[in-house]
């Protein structure tokens, strides 16, 4: 499938540059591979804390992709409600699918489904419907 001009990547509502669709997808279309450097989990906690990296995937417990040399899946924004998905594909990339029909020029969103996002989306977004984290008193 060719993949180049699926997507663009523009400033978001949601918070700095997000990816954006070029042509429709339906339900369950693959949307890009997602590319990068696999790393084991030690490499990815070292990656989060000490270099801030925020462009990591997870593949399996021992594996993680890390996107931050790309162009474009690295922009990719949180949503509650995401209109795609990651999907495992081989060894050394994952899929990302429309969850369902996307419209061109839509932005194109996953479920990044850890703590601090949902925090942080609750504080961002006031129709957020994202699980509820206790704050710290
Ligand atoms: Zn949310």
């Amino acid at each position: 499938m060719e993949q180049v001009g699926a997507i663009a990547v523009k400033e978001s509502k949601l918070h700095g540059k997000g990816i954006f669709a070029n042509k429709d997808f339906f339900e369950n279309q693959t949307i890009m591979i997602i590319k990068g450097e696999v790393i084991d989990a030690n490499e990815c906690i070292r990656r989060e804390e000490q270099e801030n990296n925020v462009y990591i995937f997870y593949m399996n417990d021992d594996c993680f992709l890390d996107t931050a040399q790309t162009q474009t899946i690295k922009y990719i924004n949180h949503s509650c409600t995401p209109n795609a998905y990651v999907d495992d594909n081989d060894e050394s990339s994952l899929l990302l699918k429309a969850q369902h029909s996307i419209q061109i020029g839509e932005e194109i969103t996953i479920n990044y489904d850890y703590p601090e996002i949902f925090e942080l989306c609750q504080n961002l977004n006031p129709d957020c419907n994202c699980p509820f984290i206790q704050k710290n008193p």
